[in-house]
């Protein structure tokens, strides 16, 4: 039996093919998101990587940012109750979920079975989320990929001083002209993003083991930087940025389960 979960974010748009609610058998990863055609793209692109049709599948989960005008989903579930699940099923052993997507970034504390237990969130300030990057990553004429290759060559790291995005976006602007290096500059722009996060994270707690999620942890300048900051190893998958739609597909199984209680 296939279910099927849809992240729809701000930015991006991130699918999972489950198969019998174990096997990962298809994703896919949009750059375009909310009120874009991102979605459908993404759902025909898993589709296709899969060899399967629509009709295959029992049941589908929306969640993230645009989920509730997402026509497409048998039904909808918050990013944070998804992320939660994706995490616990990759990391079994993973207490606290730092998440930070391309408009906001949250810290999950989950209990044993993997439930969420409290949270705390930024969605009101660009600066320490996935916006800044990309703001800075332009200003850089960098490809966002590219931040995580120049942050490791870093000798010292600048530091950035300014909390807000624009501000900050004059202050690499200053400190490009006035000679620092490229990659110093971008450790201090991931360090930047780490620190803001974690006093985030503080406010939930710090249980062991921390994982990262969402896009940004795909930038390994950032997960260093939150280690540093927060004393704790950083555990990571290449699964990050799917973790919301692996969760949602995992809730579609449920769901499909309830349904025919004859299927295992
Ligand atoms: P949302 O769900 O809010 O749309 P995502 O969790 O998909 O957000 O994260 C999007 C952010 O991830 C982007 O704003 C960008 O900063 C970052 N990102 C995307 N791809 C990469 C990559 N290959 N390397 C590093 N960072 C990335």
């Amino acid at each position: 039996m296939y279910t099927l979960g849809i992240d729809i974010g701000s930015t991006t748009s991130k699918c999972v093919l489950l198969k019998d609610g174990k096997e990962i058998v298809g994703s896919s990863i949009v750059v375009a998101g909310t009120g874009t055609d991102g979605p459908s793209q993404a759902l025909e692109n898993v589709l296709n990587s899969a060899g399967v049709v629509r009709e295959d599948i029992s049941y589908t989960i929306a969640t993230g940012y645009g989920r509730k005008i997402f026509q497409g989903a048998d039904g909808e579930i918050s990013e944070l109750s998804c992320h939660a699940r994706g995490v616990h099923f990759v990391f079994p052993d993973v207490y606290t979920v730092i998440d930070i997507g391309g408009q906001d970034a949250k810290v999950l504390s989950l209990n044993d079975q993997g439930r969420m237990m409290n949270f705390a969130m930024n969605d009101k300030c660009a600066a320490g989320t996935g916006r800044f990057l990309d703001v800075m990553a332009s200003i850089l004429k960098l490809d966002i990929s590219d931040l995580e290759k120049e942050a490791a060559k870093a000798q010292n790291p600048a530091s950035i001083s300014s909390t807000c995005t624009v501000f900050a976006e004059s202050e690499v602007i200053s400190q490009m002209a006035a000679g620092t290096d490229l990659p110093d500059l971008v450790a201090g722009i991931c360090q930047s993003v780490a620190t803001r996060v974690a006093s985030l994270a503080r406010r939930v707690g710090i249980k062991e083991r921390v994982c990262m999620s969402g896009g940004v942890a795909r930038n390994a300048g950032v997960r260093n930087a939150m280690s540093k900051e927060l004393g704790v190893e950083i555990v990571y998958s290449d699964m990050a940025q799917l973790m919301g739609a692996l969760g949602a597909a995992l809730y579609a199984y449920d769901k499909a389960k309830d349904s025919n209680p004859t299927v295992s």
